[in-house]
């Protein structure tokens, strides 16, 4: 039924915009004036990954799930672009936001683009330069699709700006990880995840690794095993393992890499964060883990040779390792750093969230 307010769809299709949907939803509960309907794409993996989000985070329970059947990628994103087409030409929606640089990103924006609907783009502007990356070439174009950018850090400013999209259409609001970690706080720190995985103290290091540029080729995973497997001769390391990652890693017979590693299943929200904050730091391929260590001051030692998120690496709390040429001694030296400096990166803190949805509710009340 038509409410006769704005009405809003929000896209979610992986785990990290369910992480930066649930600072995003406590606060919409104040901006009555606006309709906002949940979108579930069900992004292949993150299918596994998803309900204990929704649970844990308290994220509304969405309102439309796209019913995608599981196939290639390719198919998927074909499938998923017909049906948010015909969601589209059902519903009327005034506005789409969407979240980070996933394809469900994409897809939604080209979707609401194509039906004249409006799309305001969390995350906005963060540019590796890296074209090879998937993700990259998903920033790029969402950004230029959309109406209202929200961005994270100055870099971001600069790259849009550069691209020659309008000063008037970006906002900086900083990082909603930031809030997310803030909100959460009381449950991240009486998680006991650390005495459950049987951990003491400080002595171990996270390991995360999800990108697809690292795991769909066996010699670069390969390479990055290897590498796990020489530094958990000098720590205890800690694995998370994401379900596509470990697919690969059987699939790949590279097992017998990560044989010293304690591999657990993907950990909910606080217990990550926890386990995180507890340790002498963690070594990834993911850009949000890249912003939360920063913002918590813990080292990260990034394997890529670039990144998104320059701030993380400007502050010191990141370094990027190139996998085929990272010294195991060197993640070692960095794992140890605590020069970093001041953590404080500017808006990072617990009124992202409040910064949008005032932005968006002067938006679409003014009717744009
Ligand atoms: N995370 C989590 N459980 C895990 C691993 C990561 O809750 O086992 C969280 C982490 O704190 C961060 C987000 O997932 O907020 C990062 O997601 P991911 O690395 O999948 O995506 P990216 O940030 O690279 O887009």
């Amino acid at each position: 039924m038509d409410s006769g307010k704005p009405s809003i769809a929000v896209i979610l299709g992986t785990r990290p915009n369910f992480i930066k949907a649930a600072p995003f939803f406590k606060q919409t509960q104040k901006h009555t004036e606006l309709d906002f309907s949940i979108i579930h794409t069900q992004q292949h993996y993150d299918r596994v990954l998803s309900n204990t989000f929704f649970d844990e985070m308290e994220i509304p329970t969405p309102d439309i799930f796209l019913e995608i059947p599981p196939s290639s990628s390719s198919q998927q994103i074909g499938l998923t672009l017909h049906s948010l087409s015909s969601l589209f030409s059902e519903r009327s929606f005034d506005g789409l936001v969407v979240f980070g640089d996933v394809d469900s990103t994409l897809l939604g924006t080209v979707t609401a683009v194509a039906s004249s609907v409006s799309v305001a783009h969390i995350e906005s502007g963060l540019r590796s330069h890296d074209k090879r990356m998937p993700e990259e070439m998903n920033r790029i174009i969402v950004d230029h699709l959309s109406d209202l950018l929200f961005t994270t850090e100055p870099s971001a400013n600069e790259n849009l700006v550069t691209e020659g999209i309008s000063q008037s259409k970006i906002k900086y609001v900083g990082n909603i990880l930031a809030e997310g970690i803030e909100l959460f706080w009381d449950k991240i720190s009486t998680s006991i995840i650390t005495k459950t995985l049987n951990l003491m103290g400080d002595d171990y290091c996270v390991i995360t690794i999800h990108r697809y540029e690292n795991t769909e080729n066996p010699l670069v995973l390969k390479a990055i095993l290897t590498l796990i497997n020489d530094l958990s001769k000098k720590i205890q390391l800690v694995f998370p393992l994401h379900p596509g990652t470990r697919k690969r890693i059987q699939e790949f017979g590279l097992g017998d890499l990560v044989k010293d590693t304690k591999i657990t299943d993907p950990l909910g929200y606080s217990d990550f964060v926890q386990l995180m904050v507890k340790s002498r730091g963690v070594i990834t391929d993911s850009g949000g883990i890249q912003e939360e260590t920063s913002y918590l001051g813990i080292p990260c030692c990034t394997l890529r040779d670039n990144t998104e998120r320059p701030i993380t690496v400007d502050l010191g709390s990141n370094k990027l390792f190139s996998i085929y040429t990272a010294k195991t001694d060197e993640i070692m030296d960095h794992l140890s750093c605590n020069n970093f400096k001041s953590r404080h990166i500017p808006l990072w803190d617990h009124k992202v969230s409040e910064r949008i949805i005032n932005t968006l509710s002067n938006a679409y009340m003014r009717g744009q």
